[in-house]
């Protein structure tokens, strides 16, 4: 008999710049090895330590729009004067082998997400304070003072959207914040619909000939 594969699970990672989302999703990924991440396309240009094909396809305007029209972004939006988009086709191929799948993406791709795929779980990360973020962000040392300002307007932007998210995780202590994250993978996983058909025997059993 021909089995059907379980669909993976979509997990949808929102955040302002400087709540540590990245590092957060790296660090996922290191601790379950059921979980993939979505590499993005961008137009945006390619930052130092940044490596094509595994931080972001690399790619030009031109191109991006190609692959608009043809259909091959599962969401994509302008950030912030750039292009990203999700691959179409990477996603629904890796849910399909049941394979777990985290989209690092903004706002507006997460609402786009929503309404195509509404069992995705989306989780939204926030620094603890303004005044933490506006650390985080002149710490990192390679954006200039306006830079800086810009970046913060963007993040109460951001985060004006934070409310249309299931989950919201508090990036005060990163164990903390990484031990969130992966309750919720588990909870997930643990959810009757997940667990029901991989344990249709022992249900039938507990619950006797009837
Ligand atoms: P950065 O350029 O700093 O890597 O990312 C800027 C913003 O673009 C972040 O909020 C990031 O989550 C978002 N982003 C990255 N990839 C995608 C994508 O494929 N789609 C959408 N909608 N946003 C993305």
């Amino acid at each position: 008999m021909n089995q059907a594969v379980e669909q993976g699970t979509l997990y949808v990672i929102s955040a302002p710049s400087g709540a540590g989302k990245t590092s957060l999703v790296a660090e996922m990924l290191r601790n379950d090895e059921k979980l993939g991440v979505s590499v993005s396309h961008t137009t945006r240009a390619m930052r130092e330590g940044e490596q094509d094909g595994v931080n972001y396809h690399f790619v030009g305007r031109p191109e991006f729009e190609a692959m608009i029209a043809r259909g091959d972004f599962l969401e994509h939006a302008d950030v912030f004067g750039n292009y990203y988009g999700t691959s179409q086709v990477w996603v629904r191929e890796t849910l399909a082998k049941g394979q777990d799948v985290i989209l690092e993406i903004d706002w507006q791709g997460a609402a786009q997400v929503r309404r195509l795929i509404p069992e995705c779980v989306s989780i939204f990360i926030v620094p603890p304070s303004p005044e933490v973020l506006r650390e985080r962000l002149i710490g990192r040392g390679t954006d200039a003072p306006e830079v800086v300002e810009r970046r913060l307007a963007e993040a109460e932007e951001e985060c004006r959207h934070a409310v249309e998210f299931d989950f919201l995780v508090v990036n005060d202590d990163f164990s903390a914040a990484l031990g969130d994250l992966l309750a919720i993978v588990r909870a997930q996983r643990l959810r009757m619909e997940v667990q029901q058909p991989r344990h249709r025997v022992l249900l039938s059993g507990l619950s006797g000939p009837g």
